[in-house]
């Protein structure tokens, strides 16, 4: 393949994630607000318990469609375990609610077969994982790295 074949092959791929962006956006139930902060360490947000009558997602966008994409799985995962009840939801600890966010996040990524969004859904969970502070999402993080699921991601990366 010569230069000009994978630049354009790039493009194709990159359009491609910002349509299935949108499609993910139109295809949400509740508002998704797009934001741009300065902070990398924010992907997103969900919480209804914080805006009963104004329920929505959150992502702050990195120029990454990649990173929006996986950011806009995990807080979707959130927003159906609360809709579903989930005995993760409305406890104190947050370990199990991101636990399900991950792996179920990882388990959308993977059903997509985008190796750009497994492979950033893998570098968020490692990121996680590799604080050096414990919090719940740390926890989460390196319970999912001891799943099959894991393995089975890090295979897509040899592809
Ligand atoms: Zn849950
Ligand atoms: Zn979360």
């Amino acid at each position: 393949m010569d230069n000009f074949d994978s630049i354009s092959l790039l493009n194709i791929m990159l359009i491609n994630k910002r349509k299935l962006f949108s499609q993910l956006v139109s295809d949400c139930s509740i508002p998704v607000i797009v934001k741009q902060t300065n902070d990398e360490a924010y992907g997103g947000y969900y919480s209804k318990r914080n805006y009963p009558s104004n329920c929505r997602i959150e992502i702050n966008s990195l120029d990454n469609i990649a990173h929006d994409i996986v950011s806009l799985l995990h807080e979707q995962v959130h927003y159906r375990h609360e809709n579903e009840n989930c005995r993760c939801m409305n406890r104190s600890c947050r370990t199990l609610a991101e636990y399900h966010a991950y792996k179920e996040g990882l388990q959308a990524a993977i059903k997509l077969g985008n190796k750009d969004i497994i492979k950033e859904t893998i570098l968020l969970i490692q990121g996680q994982a590799e604080k050096n502070f414990t919090n719940s999402h740390r926890t989460a993080a390196k319970k999912v790295m001891r799943l099959k699921l894991w393995q089975k991601a890090l295979k897509w990366l040899d592809t």
